[in-house]
């Protein structure tokens, strides 16, 4: 999430498993290098963080590149002193969850068009990352009904899929090296689940690291308190999974 447009989506945000839907099945573990791919700061606490504090913590390497600085994301802050901030929250974020490798794109914050340059970026970084699976952003339209997604999110989340399928194009789908093997969406309709009993408290210091950002967006709530509340929404048990334990959803997108 980033430009202030999101409010509506990251308060109270619904349950994210529909009563009919075939439930998850467990995430793969047969992988050792994921790279998470966003379009903003505070994207990856807005969902997966919980579950990167638990790869990490098995010894697998998460790195996290994001498409813009979320410079555009603070109300009333110009964007050359927010971008910098944003910056220095995502880092200090990712470090919770045992992320200690975290780059910026450069794309404009809150005007991501999936374009050939933005593939061409994503492109390049999974070249340099060489991860096992890709993890990108919810790209559908709506979270759930009347919580409609940001189109930042969808074109990066199009972009990534656009990149992912011609790098696989361009290798070959019987190489092993210079392409991913998987990828997921983090998505409220999720085919896969990570259990991460354990791991909510890391992902609760990694949202509330977005000072700046949250103190903004709720100036009435403290912040630590509303990383708690959303943290705890977005891995709500799910009946029948995991035990009752916390969860997080993803879906996979290929192959
Ligand atoms: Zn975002």
């Amino acid at each position: 999430m980033s430009d202030s447009s999101d409010q509506s989506n990251t308060d109270d945000q619904p349950g994210t498993q529909p009563e009919n839907a075939a439930l998850p099945e467990p995430f793969p573990t047969d992988w050792t290098r994921c790279l998470i791919l966003v379009a903003h700061p505070d994207d990856p606490e807005y969902g997966m963080s919980a579950a990167v504090a638990r790869w990490t913590a098995e010894g697998r390497s998460v790195v996290y590149v994001l498409a813009s600085s979320g410079e555009a994301g603070i109300e009333g802050m110009a964007p050359e002193v927010a971008g910098p901030i944003r910056e220095e929250e995502q880092r200090r974020s990712a470090a919770h969850v045992g992320v200690e490798v975290v780059e910026f794109l450069g794309f404009p914050d809150s005007r991501i068009v999936n374009n050939t340059e933005l593939r061409d970026a994503i492109a390049d970084s999974i070249r340099k990352h060489r991860p096992d699976i890709v993890v990108s952003l919810y790209s559908g339209p709506e979270f759930a009904p009347g919580f409609p997604n940001q189109s930042d999110h969808m074109e990066f989340g199009d972009a990534v899929g656009a990149a992912y399928d011609d790098l696989v194009a361009a290798v070959g789908v019987d190489a092993r090296e210079g392409r991913p093997q998987m990828w997921f969406e983090s998505d409220p309709q999720p085919s896969h689940y990570v259990e991460v009993t354990g791991f909510v408290e890391p992902a609760i210091d990694a949202l509330a690291e977005h000072k700046e950002y949250m103190s903004v967006l709720d100036p009435d709530t403290p912040v630590r308190e509303q990383a708690r509340k959303q943290v705890e929404n977005m891995v709500a048990p799910v009946e029948g999974l995991a035990g009752g334990n916390p969860v997080v959803g993803f879906t996979r997108k290929r192959p």
